[in-house]
């Protein structure tokens, strides 16, 4: 079976993984600090949180950013049902921002309409989290823009998008965002087994995810509410949590961050050959932002008749995928009252999408191989 994606782990990474076993330190040593170093440099930005998931990262941002009960968090229905449930673990209500046709984020106008109906009703959003999927850029310009009228606050979910660009700057420098994530799961851009990180330009987001990373405890004095009482001494001063990278996750992405244009160059690559290749199928690829350069997580194509393509796919040993179910047509998302209809382009979307092969190690007779499978299971 050819995967829709994996991973590429070097001798490099691996010996990197196996002096950190052999080092004092397997979790908060200096691996981590290297990880978060390696991440400021790609991303152009001045503070780095690495943690065990990009779904941690999602709510640490969204603590960070006071989102609570009584307050509300728009994403979109096309995403990894992370992106909303953040939300509900802040006690938040949550709701959705239909995607556009063409790249599949957030819709800047579907965003400004709702924007006024929310405005009459006196439901506007604190936090919005729009997802740069398949690793292309949302239209951030014009979405910060929009947020910016309403003091709304933005957490990019870049899981997909680590070494994307957008108007020729690093995805990840918040220049429109108060906080961008990242996933390092090993179907993403590069691998730490689990992993995620937040970047961030504000000094305080950056202090309190720092916070809320570690179970709300600190040894830093200007954080606590009275002196120290000796060497030993530590203060909890807000409930927080365990979301911790260990050292060799942060070692195997300290090595795995030296490729990461390597593998974006590759990616990138691949997706041309696709674009040329199905050109004469009756398949939909999918359309570049260009004020975006994709990191390519994902090659999303449309066709007819999904469910049969997608069988025949499988059955011939083409290991496709489909991203993504809309969120809001999740039982536990029935259950607060969305319903099938409710985000019309998501579920179009959804209703033809098939993610093909698309990872650094597919060779050129794989990539001949799922184009030929592909021919043959549109024109059955
Ligand atoms: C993968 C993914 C996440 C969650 O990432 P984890 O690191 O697995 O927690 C969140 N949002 C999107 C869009 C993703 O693709």
């Amino acid at each position: 079976m050819i995967p829709y994606g994996r991973q590429d782990v070097s001798d490099k990474d691996i010996a990197a993984v196996l002096e950190v076993l052999q080092s004092d330190f397997l979790t908060q040593g200096p691996a981590v600090p290297r990880f978060e170093a390696a991440a400021k440099a790609q991303c152009n930005v001045d503070y780095a949180i690495a943690v065990n998931s990009a779904t941690s990262a999602l709510h640490i941002a969204c603590m960070a950013l006071d989102l609570g009960p009584g307050d509300i968090l728009w994403t979109v229905p096309n995403t990894f049902v992370a992106s909303a449930n953040v939300g509900i673990y802040c006690g938040a209500d949550v709701d959705f921002v239909d995607t556009d046709p063409d790249t599949y984020c957030m819709s800047v106008a579907a965003l400004e309409e709702k924007l006024t109906q929310a405005e009459r009703d006196g439901k506007l959003p604190k936090v919005l989290v729009p997802v740069h999927f398949a690793g292309q850029s949302c239209d951030m310009r014009a979405i910060a823009a929009l947020a910016g009228k309403f003091d709304i606050r933005i957490i990019e979910d870049a899981s997909h998008a680590i070494g994307a660009n957008y108007l020729g700057q690093p995805v990840g420098d918040c220049a429109y965002s108060d906080i961008c994530v990242f996933s390092f799961h090993p179907v993403k851009i590069i691998t730490t087994g689990e992993g995620g990180l937040a970047t961030t330009k504000d000094p305080k987001l950056a202090s309190r995810m720092e916070l809320h990373r570690s179970h709300g405890v600190t040894r830093d004095p200007a954080l606590m509410d009275q002196a120290s009482e000796g060497g030993w001494y530590y203060q909890m001063v807000d409930l927080g949590y365990n979301y911790r990278m260990t050292e060799m996750q942060a070692a195997l992405g300290v090595t795995q961050f030296e490729r990461l244009s390597e593998f974006v160059d590759r990616r990138n690559a691949l997706a041309l050959e696709y674009d040329r290749k199905l050109a004469d199928l009756p398949v939909t690829c999918p359309v570049q932002n260009p004020d975006s350069r994709s990191a390519f997580h994902l090659y999303p194509i449309l066709v007819d008749n999904r469910a049969e393509v997608f069988a025949r796919l499988r059955e011939n040993g083409i290991g496709v995928n489909v991203h993504y179910i809309p969120v809001h047509t999740q039982p536990f998302w029935r259950a607060r009252g969305f319903a099938q209809g409710d985000f019309p382009q998501s579920e179009a979307y959804y209703a033809r999408a098939i993610s093909i092969p698309l990872y650094f190690g597919l060779t050129e007779e794989a990539q001949d191989q799922v184009v030929s499978e592909i021919g043959r299971a549109v024109s059955f």
